[in-house]
């Protein structure tokens, strides 16, 4: 009986060996073969610029000058967020001339349905989730449900999948937290969001999203998932409908954030 699992185990190891020599691992932006199972080679991970304090504790937006203590920012001063706390794991600009490995691999799953890229940044979101939530100035509690931010049903069936259940799905393995991607939904379709205003964006998506039973929500500990945070203006909608619904707490976490704006 043990010879039999020590000769399957060695013929796991030299199917996974040749698996690897045929379909190496690759870099999701440059292609460059990996030694190991990673999502970026050396080079491109060098351009990933991860969020870190100093920054705002309530919308997660680093300041760019690197020191000081965390502080609420002037923009959540004026109008605070309707989520208690949003972060995201890596930065970048989209008016930058340097490369941007995290938002070329994201593109390239939304828009070139690269599965393989969304198993990878699922991996990556789980990941740096926990990382998260490890520190200070991030989300430190336990949470009832994972809600992904939903698509519209004209938009899932033009892509086929919806972005942030896959990311969400990565998160709930690592926390085993469950995801309902039932709770919350886009009630109509919505003009994308990267040519509007600040002003457009929320004008946009004011009263586009539904929860389906309040019962559901009421008392819950909501954590919602996004590819991206660009204005925050997509997921403070979300959390307003939530909250609206009796959710008692609803943070926010992204793959990525935009910093230009
Ligand atoms: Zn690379
Ligand atoms: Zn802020």
């Amino acid at each position: 009986m043990q010879q039999g699992q020590a000769w399957l185990q060695r013929l796991g190891s030299a199917a996974r060996t040749a698996l690897t020599v045929l379909y190496p691992w690759r870099c999701l932006n440059c292609s460059a073969c990996l030694p190991s199972d990673r999502a970026f080679c050396l080079k491109c991970q060098g351009w990933i610029q991860s969020v870190h304090s100093p920054l705002c504790p309530r919308c997660g937006r680093p300041f760019a000058s690197g020191v000081g203590p965390d502080h609420v920012c002037p923009q959540c001063v004026q109008q605070p967020p309707s989520f208690r706390s949003a972060r995201a794991w890596a930065a970048y600009s989209t008016s930058s001339g340097s490369p941007q490995p995290l938002r070329q691999s994201i593109l390239r799953f939304k828009y070139g349905r690269n599965m393989r890229a969304g198993k990878v940044l699922a991996g990556l979101t789980a990941r740096h989730f926990s990382c998260a939530q490890g520190q200070d100035a991030g989300p430190a509690e336990d949470y009832d449900r994972v809600i992904p931010v939903p698509l519209h049903l004209t938009r899932l069936r033009w892509r086929g999948f919806n972005q942030s259940l896959i990311l969400a799905r990565g998160i709930e393995r690592g926390i085993n937290t469950p995801v309902d991607p039932w709770l919350l939904s886009r009630t109509r379709p919505t003009q994308p969001q990267t040519k509007l205003s600040r002003e457009d964006r929320r004008a946009n998506v004011r009263g586009a999203f539904r929860v389906h039973t309040p019962a559901l929500a009421k008392g819950k500990r909501l954590l919602l998932v996004d590819d991206v945070y660009t204005s925050g203006a997509t997921v403070e909608e979300c959390a307003r409908t939530l909250y609206q619904n009796g959710a008692r707490s609803v943070d926010v976490f992204t793959l990525a954030r935009v910093v230009d704006l």
